[in-house]
């Protein structure tokens, strides 16, 4: 018995969670696992019900979880709430108390819809690397920050705090996953301006001398967002600190054609979080058109790393893949000429897929 917290969130986050969830009860049936599901609120849904973005008890139930899922927070309605009740607080300070520090990335382009990147098919074709992200330091959580009224009028500060520590457990999650692929570490900082990121790159260089097999470079970040879209195939782990990850991965999801093919782990030393990349999409909220791939892909993320499932995992993979090969697309991610599909009409692809798995086809009528 596993118990998956499923945190739907705002905007698309309960239609593409309602079909992951449905994905996982087919891995259940398929491969005869019992997943026990518990559903708890968080962002602006949570505001609006509990008062809070992050009630007592959605943390714990995350915290007796084996896994959680979430869909997204946010949205126009609670834009103008004060930042203790803003719905991506809560995600904030679920990820700071679950001590969430590594964020994955993974970028894959899938051959059969290299058209639907903004860039070449040659630039992209092939592209397959981890971005991993400190996610519980840096700019978005240190002290001081606010603003006051100072002699040149409204003054504001953020701080980008990093310890020494938080850098270095980072850093060994990224070669440790590096071990398990090419073997190839960038480490992406500001150090010809920062001296959190000297820090940064000296504890990289100590920490490489730990993992004589993985390849250490080092890249500037404004050197990364451009290398990312001039050459992607020249990476295979991205390793930076919470801020740049936040915006280099963004970058990256162009790479794929569209953020809803993007999926991400957040890990710590309990229950891992998972969720898609993309917002909560408000603009195309409650039309059955929002891509439920990124969210599938990271169900594979989930049962992989949190419930150590690596055969369903990749079931979950290849069945994603094979209904991009069948040409099933959201709308975002259809050419002109393709026809594109709904929400649930991908799930229920995707699930038959699984259910065939080892057939090439299942002949799904288009
Ligand atoms: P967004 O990712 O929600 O949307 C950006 C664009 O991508 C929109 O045009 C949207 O329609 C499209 N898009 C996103 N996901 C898609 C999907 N699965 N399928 C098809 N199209 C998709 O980013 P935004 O518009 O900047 O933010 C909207 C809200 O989401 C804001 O309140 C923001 O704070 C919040 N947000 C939450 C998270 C999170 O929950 N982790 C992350 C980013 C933004």
């Amino acid at each position: 018995m596993m118990k998956i917290t499923i945190l739907a969130g705002d905007g698309i986050g309960p239609e593409i969670t309602r079909e992951a969830v449905l994905l996982l009860e087919e891995v259940a049936n398929q491969f005869g696992h019992h997943f026990d599901f518990q559903y708890g609120k968080i962002g602006g849904i949570a505001v609006d019900e509990e008062g809070t973005p992050l009630p007592e008890k959605t943390i714990r139930l995350c915290q007796e979880s084996d896994a959680i899922l979430l869909g997204a927070v946010g949205g126009p309605k609670w834009d103008h709430e004060e930042p203790s009740r803003k719905p991506e607080t809560g995600l904030l300070q679920l990820r700071k108390t679950l001590q969430l520090f590594a964020n994955l990335r993974p970028v894959n382009v899938f051959p059969a819809i290299l058209d639907s990147s903004p860039l070449k098919p040659e630039v992209v074709n092939g592209a397959n690397f981890l971005i991993v992200r400190e996610l519980t330091s840096g700019l978005y959580f240190g002290k001081p920050r606010g603003r006051k009224i100072g002699e040149l009028g409204t003054e504001v500060i953020d701080t980008l705090y990093y310890s020494e520590f938080e850098i270095e457990r980072i850093l060994r999650q990224a070669f440790e996953l590096a071990r398990l692929r090419e073997k190839k570490v960038t480490s992406v900082d500001k150090a010809n301006v920062l001296e959190s990121s000297r820090l940064w790159r000296e504890t990289a260089e100590r920490v490489a001398e730990g993992y004589p097999d993985v390849y250490l470079e080092h890249m500037l970040v404004d050197n990364a967002a451009m290398q990312l879209i001039r050459e992607p195939n020249q990476f295979d782990v991205i390793v930076t600190e919470n801020m740049f990850g936040d915006i280099l991965s963004d970058e990256a999801s162009m790479i794929t054609g569209s953020l809803g093919m993007l999926p991400s782990a957040s890990l710590g030393d309990g229950p891992g979080l998972y969720e898609p990349v993309h917002g909560s999409a408000p603009d195309i909220a409650g039309l059955n058109i929002a891509n439920p791939l990124a969210t599938f892909a990271s169900v594979a993320m989930l049962l992989k790393y949190s419930l150590q499932l690596t055969k369903e995992a990749d079931y979950v993979e290849q069945a994603i893949e094979k209904t991009l090969n069948e040409g099933y697309r959201t709308k975002d991610i259809a050419t002109d000429k393709e026809r594109s599909y709904t929400t649930q009409e991908i799930g229920e692809v995707v699930r038959k897929h699984l259910a065939a798995r080892d057939s090439t086809t299942i002949g799904v009528k288009k």
